[in-house]
């Protein structure tokens, strides 16, 4: 069955426009549907990690992307839109092999936002100037950015290929070379799109990758010292360790962090689209996406209504083999991931919650790691499964009175990623876009995602934004200049009489 679209049984890290050669580290890459091992990775072990920063740092040095004319690197990025959109349909099958994610939201959702992460930089590098200071007849200031260096790009297994692209083509939008390190158990489609950026014009060494567990690889990565810049998506312990391996290197951290976020369903919503957004917003992409509306809060009257309606229709959404088109839900990602979420469903009903749907494997599947689209009644908020990230298809459901409880309810976390708010009443819309502590408040909608606009978390959900001004800074070096425009007053030391 993985001959569709062929790929290498061992994969290992690419240098310098190369792969290298096997290390003595291997580790399984399994299909989750099946539990099979598909493939291998080699892990880069601390000295193969700094020959692919070198590789960066030179590359970088040299000015081998950098100094490149804007023109001729708007149209490598050209080319790697359209290489992404004419290979979509292998990069969307190997994402869902490694990880399954199921085919369709893939070959829907995630491989047109890889092409689209291209062109949005490839048109905004041409118009994008600094700014100069022209008010002091004295001096003419003005501001220059130059890439930061070599980043360093560190992204999950929940939608492999889609952050790392966005981390790649906003570290290149900006002139750097990059690391990239991509989850160990979900290299494939990662891997792949190195060829295809090499084959779109990316010189050799801009983009180098290496795989390998975050203790070794993904550490060693963080403190080498040529790395300037590390971007990090992924939970949050993790996020704290990188801070913390970063913080001697006084290294600059973009984290994109956990989530528990909150689906609040006020008695003005309009009840329908509240119920496909509160599906959407829980179980898509397998329940793994850090902006899960995982936290599902219904205003008391009309809450027996909405959680019938939201069980039959949990009931009713088709978990299966990733690789077919009707599929709504695949597996969870791996088999340490499917028993945390699973521990985490016992949990909550031994803390007191009230199961009403899921919780189990549905027949047929027990070779893989699936789990049925869960939800529970909880009694109130401090349960661990209202605090803690579940990251799979496991819904919380509480009920609140007023609105003033709501927002309290949503606030009462230690996350700040997104929160979601149902109304049809306009003070309550502008009311919670006020009063939400969360880096995104959307109203009436699920998550559409645009550049333009900022994306990351309050509180422990993040440090930093994704989104063009956040990626800007971030991704580059600020350097003031100043030149008189006349002879400046100065202390003329030694001159004296
Ligand atoms: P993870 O933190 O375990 O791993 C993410 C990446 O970090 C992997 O490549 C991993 O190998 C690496 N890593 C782990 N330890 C490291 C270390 N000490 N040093 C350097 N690298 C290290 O996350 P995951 O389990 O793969 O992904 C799920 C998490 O990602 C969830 O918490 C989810 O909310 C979060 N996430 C956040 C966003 C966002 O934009 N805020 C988006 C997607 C996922």
């Amino acid at each position: 069955m993985n001959t569709r679209y062929p790929f290498p049984t061992t994969l290992t890290s690419y240098i310098d426009g190369q792969w290298q050669p096997p290390g003595a580290t291997l580790l399984p890459v399994i299909n989750p549907a099946t539990g099979q091992t598909i493939a291998q990775v080699a892990q880069a072990d601390a000295q193969e990690t700094a020959q692919a920063v070198e590789a960066a740092r030179l590359a970088h040095e040299r000015g081998q992307w950098a100094g490149l004319a804007t023109a001729d690197r708007q149209a490598v990025f050209r080319h790697i839109a359209e290489l992404a959109r004419r290979h979509g349909e292998e990069l969307a099958w190997l994402e869902t092999l490694n990880s399954g994610l199921p085919l369709r939201y893939v070959t829907h959702g995630q491989m047109p936002r890889v092409a689209r992460n291209f062109e949005f930089f490839a048109d905004w590098m041409s118009q994008n100037v600094e700014k100069a200071g022209t008010q002091d007849a004295a001096y003419l200031r003005y501001v220059v950015r130059e890439p930061a260096g070599v980043a360093a790009l560190i992204s999950p297994w929940n939608a492999p290929l889609a952050l790392a692209s966005t981390k790649i083509a906003a570290a290149l939008a900006f002139g750097n070379t990059c690391v990239v390190k991509t989850a160990e158990t979900t290299p494939l489609a990662v891997s792949r799109f190195m060829e295809l950026l090499t084959q779109a014009g990316v010189p050799a060494g801009v983009v180098n990758l290496v795989h390998g567990s975050g203790a070794v690889t993904g550490d060693a990565l963080v403190r080498h010292p040529a790395v300037r810049v590390v971007s990090f998506t992924g939970g949050t312990e993790t996020g704290r360790a990188i801070a913390t391996a970063a913080g001697p290197g006084l290294k600059r951290v973009d984290l994109e962090l956990g989530g528990k976020s909150a689906n609040i369903v006020t008695a003005s919503a309009d009840l329908d689209l509240a119920l496909d957004g509160a599906l959407a917003g829980i179980y898509s992409n397998n329940g793994q996406q850090c902006f899960a509306g995982s936290r599902i809060l219904l205003q008391r009257g009309i809450a027996d209504q909405f959680v019938s309606r939201f069980v039959a229709r949990a009931r009713r959404i088709r978990v299966g083999d990733p690789m077919d088109a009707r599929t709504d839900i695949g597996p969870l990602a791996n088999a340490a991931h499917h028993r945390r979420v699973s521990a985490h469903v016992a949990a909550a009903v031994a803390d007191g919650a009230e199961l009403l749907t899921g919780g189990g494997c549905p027949a047929g599947c027990e070779a893989g790691y699936f789990i049925e689209p869960t939800a529970v009644l909880v009694p109130h908020n401090q349960l661990r499964v209202c605090q803690e990230e579940i990251f799979g298809p496991v819904a919380a459901i509480q009920v609140f009175d007023d609105f003033d409880q709501a927002i309290a309810l949503a606030n009462d976390s230690a996350f700040g990623l997104v929160s979601y708010l149902w109304t049809q009443n306009l003070n309550q819309a502008m009311a919670g876009a006020q009063r939400l502590q969360a880096g995104v408040v959307l109203t009436n909608t699920t998550m559409t995602l645009d550049t333009r606009f900022p994306f990351g978390g309050y509180k422990q959900s993040g440090v930093g934004r994704e989104g063009i001004d956040g990626m800007r800074h971030f991704y580059t070096e600020e350097k003031t200049v100043t030149v008189a425009l006349r002879p400046p007053p100065m202390e003329r030391l030694g001159a004296g009489g």
